[in-house]
């Protein structure tokens, strides 16, 4: 299969400009063209993939389809484009050496003397260059910041593409950071003529330059960068800080980032109908509901990335806003910290930091009335909340954490002791309970969602716990796994063992999600406008 035209997007100064974001609204944009795109990552760091890593490090792991544990950047490409992203979409060094030493050890390379070119950088192309289906554009993005040691062998990769291809099927987009320093009242370009120049290190010459920065750049800021980083004017782009991702395609837009992009490969279209993106952003107004989200890392919001955009597509489509009450689990239990919530969601985890806290606010929820969401580790917490306060099961709890007489939490078969890419991952199909609760937010008895959890609802529990009022509303296709529970006698509880977040996107809100807002604000009367 045969890619048109490749767009690299590289990161420079510091890291957390969001390349991410620059390479999905350039998606997005050149989607509303009508062109067929993909989005890939590069990431340089070591590990294998992201699913290893500490998400107050690195950030959400996001799950494909496939069951790839990726970058979160993944989770923009898919909402800003809509199109399902797979374990081909994400490298990393660890990946690529992995891939290199199991060649090498076949005889692959047999008599040769393996090296980082050109053994490394022809992998990583043909990672780059692979695709299973006709493409005008591929847009990668390479992770980390230009300079890095680990960064060389994919600038390497993509000079080599940039060299063989040449300019007509090849753009390279660098983004920096325009830092502003108050004592001097200005903004320094300095960081990105020394970026540019580590990139013209690596034999890269930038086409566009965008420029992050918190102020507005001026014409003489902006003609100071094209003239040192030997780069046409037209091709010094801000990039802004907004309210509101979705602004994005249609500020870039504004900014000629399209056009400057189309026009680098003779493509002269008329401007693309951006009325969605607009409508999007337009819509994001209304009354605030206040949804508490109880987690271990509630410092580092990037971990809960994906769910608090679902919980902002939801609110969308239910024309309000919501303003997230973050609650440290590690932190004493305090019910103060809760009132005032119009609904309460306990997200995903590992280990056995905080889920106290965790179990005391799923009784709040439960014995109050609030609607309630629990995802992965927070539905197998509502099963313990419930199994030890109802049904007054004794010594109950997950096999995660404790070893006890009822262990109404269990590790799944076929579990490995090796924890990466280890755990049950990606799609599996459910049934649901014709006439539960979660059939009629879907509307429909069969659904596939992503996973990525080690443990499940002990089987030999579940007529225990319907006989006591909790309905297990989801089964996995092939039997083994309780997927979805959900109590007779609460106006909206539900627990959930996979992770709707993933597949929630602006145009098209999770169902779950979606219902979920929707009875916050019925159940507390907040008027919509
Ligand atoms: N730690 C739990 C498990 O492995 C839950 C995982 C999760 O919340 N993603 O099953």
């Amino acid at each position: 299969m045969k890619i048109n035209r490749f767009i690299f997007v590289t990161g420079g100064v510091v890291s957390s400009l969001g390349k991410g974001l620059v390479a999905s609204s350039i998606g997005a944009l050149l989607q509303a063209y009508g062109f067929k795109i993909h989005i890939r990552k590069l990431d340089p760091y070591l590990n294998i993939d992201a699913g290893t890593m500490n998400p107050a490090q690195h950030g959400e792991v996001f799950v494909t389809n496939d069951g790839a544990e990726t970058d979160l950047d993944l989770g923009y490409y898919e909402r800003f484009t809509g199109i399902q992203t797979t374990k081909h979409d994400n490298i990393t060094t660890g990946k690529v050496y992995d891939q290199l030493l199991k060649k090498e050890r076949r005889g692959d390379y047999l008599g040769k003397t393996v090296q980082v070119i050109p053994h490394v950088t022809d992998l990583i192309k043909s990672f780059i260059i692979n695709s299973r289906e006709n493409l005008d554009f591929l847009i990668c993005e390479v992770g980390g910041t230009v300079g890095d040691i680990e960064s060389q062998p994919f600038l390497e990769a993509i000079r080599q593409i940039s060299y063989h291809l040449g300019k007509q099927r090849v753009i390279l987009i660098h983004l920096t950071l325009v830092p502003y320093l108050t004592a001097a009242q200005d903004l320094k370009t300095k960081p990105t003529q020394h970026s540019v120049r580590e990139l013209n290190f690596a034999g890269i010459q930038p086409d566009i330059i965008l420029c992050r920065s918190e102020q507005k750049i001026s014409q003489h800021q902006k003609e100071k960068i094209a003239n040192l980083c030997n780069v046409p004017l037209s091709n010094v782009i801000p990039a802004p800080d907004v309210n509101y991702i979705y602004e994005l395609p249609v500020l870039y837009n504004q900014y000629g980032l399209d056009t400057q992009i189309l026009e680098h490969f003779g493509l002269n279209l008329p401007k693309p109908y951006l009325t969605a993106w607009t409508d999007l952003v337009q819509n994001t107004i209304g009354e605030e509901i206040t949804i508490s989200i109880v987690g271990k890392y509630t410092e580092f919001p990037d971990t809960y990335k994906s769910l608090v955009e679902a919980l902002h597509h939801g609110a969308i489509c239910n024309n309000v806003m919501v303003k997230i009450n973050w609650i440290n689990s590690r932190e004493q239990f305090a019910e103060a910290q809760l009132q005032g919530s119009n609904a309460i969601l306990v997200p995903g985890g590992f280990g056995d930091h905080g889920i106290e806290g965790k179990i005391s606010t799923i009784n709040y929820a439960r014995i109050n009335n609030i609607p309630f969401l629990g995802i992965c580790l927070g539905m197998q917490l509502a099963v313990i909340e419930f199994a030890h306060d109802v049904i007054k099961l004794d010594d109950v709890h997950s096999e995660e954490f404790y070893i006890c007489q009822n262990p109404i939490i269990k590790l799944a078969d076929n579990q490995s002791v090796d924890l990466g890419g280890t755990m049950r991952l990606g799609e599996y199909p459910c049934n649901l309970k014709a006439g539960s609760k979660i059939a009629e937010i879907y509307n429909m008895t069969t659904i596939l969602e992503r996973h990525r959890h080690r443990y499940i609802i002990n089987k030999n529990y579940q007529d225990i716990l319907e006989q006591g009022g909790m309905l297990c509303s989801g089964i996995s296709e092939d039997g083994t796994c309780i997927e979805v529970i959900e109590l007779k006698d609460h106006p909206w509880f539900i627990g959930v063992q996979f992770h709707p977040e993933f597949k929630s996107r602006p145009f098209t809100p999770h169902p779950i999600f979606a219902s979920f807002v929707k009875a916050a604000i019925q159940l507390n009367n907040i008027i919509r406008v």
